[in-house]
């Protein structure tokens, strides 16, 4: 089993469970390393209402240590965190890298300007939007957040499809950009399985975007973005299937922000 490295902690407000519940969980599903990313605080503060705050940091180590202290000489823990890319972010980002001797950082698009497009609490305002121009800036801002050199692995690539507002036909236009981007920077991107939950019920990212990816050479990694025990490594068997019909062989771990190849299963 590949390793899981994206799943979140109740500090964030909306995830739930103990780092014992999420380690028994990780062993359960056969993973060799679990890796916990949660949400990173964000700047100017308060940010908003699904993080945690920089002064609940020493509280996030604390979980990564019992997280530790209960998989010792089971499991792996690998520790990161999910980066929001925001204008700007560049001088947070490089004082968050400093705070924890981390494993890797993940960099997310949630926001393009002062919205957070895939929260279900604004959804209204995706019937109202523009939905080529909001797919295009999203792909341009994807595109930057890659182009920042800031992180290891980028998340959930086409989450704009959250959703399912999508432009008709062809998305060629828009992945081509981005997977430039990625390429030229040497930084990895996932198989999120919890778009298969969402309203668009398909991983992030699409198909063709991966068959692209692997075309260029971008390595891979396969999360679940667990925000509970019960959804670690939730649909790898799905994951590795989806990686290989996209040409892929191998995902990506992650030690102090080095990274090594393994065969997929
Ligand atoms: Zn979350
Ligand atoms: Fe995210
Ligand atoms: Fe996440
Ligand atoms: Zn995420």
């Amino acid at each position: 089993m590949p390793a899981d490295y994206h799943t979140h902690t109740p500090l964030c407000r909306h995830a739930t469970g103990e780092p014992e519940e999420y380690v028994e969980a990780a062993v359960a599903a056969g993973l060799t390393e679990y890796g916990i990313s949660d949400h990173a605080p964000c700047r100017p503060e308060p940010f908003d209402d699904w993080r945690m705050s920089w002064s609940e940091l020493p509280e996030y180590f604390d979980w990564i240590e019992r997280a530790k202290t209960a998989a010792a000489g089971r499991l792996e823990i690998r520790a990161g965190m999910e980066c929001d890319w925001l204008p700007g972010c560049g001088d947070f980002i490089a004082e968050l890298a400093v705070q924890y001797d981390w494993d890797y950082l993940i960099g997310s698009v949630h926001y393009l300007g002062g919205w957070d497009f895939d929260n279900p609490k604004w959804l209204g305002k995706w019937a109202e939007t523009d939905v080529d121009a909001v797919w295009t800036e999203y792909w341009k801002t994807y595109a930057q957040m890659a182009e920042s050199g800031l992180f290891d692995i980028l998340a959930h690539p086409d989450l704009v499809k959250k959703f399912s507002y999508a432009p008709k036909g062809d998305l060629d236009r828009f992945y081509e950009p981005a997977i430039e981007a990625i390429a030229a920077n040497g930084s990895v991107i996932e198989i999120n399985t919890a778009g298969l939950h969402k309203p668009c019920a398909e991983a992030y990212p699409a198909p063709r975007f991966l068959e692209l990816a692997r075309s260029a050479g971008i390595g891979l990694v396969i999360s679940s973005d667990a925000h509970a025990p019960n959804e670690v490594a939730r649909d790898f068997t799905k994951a590795h299937a989806i990686a290989k019909a996209a040409g892929y062989q191998e995902t990506q771990l992650f030690n102090k922000r080095k990274r090594t190849a393994e065969p997929l299963p």
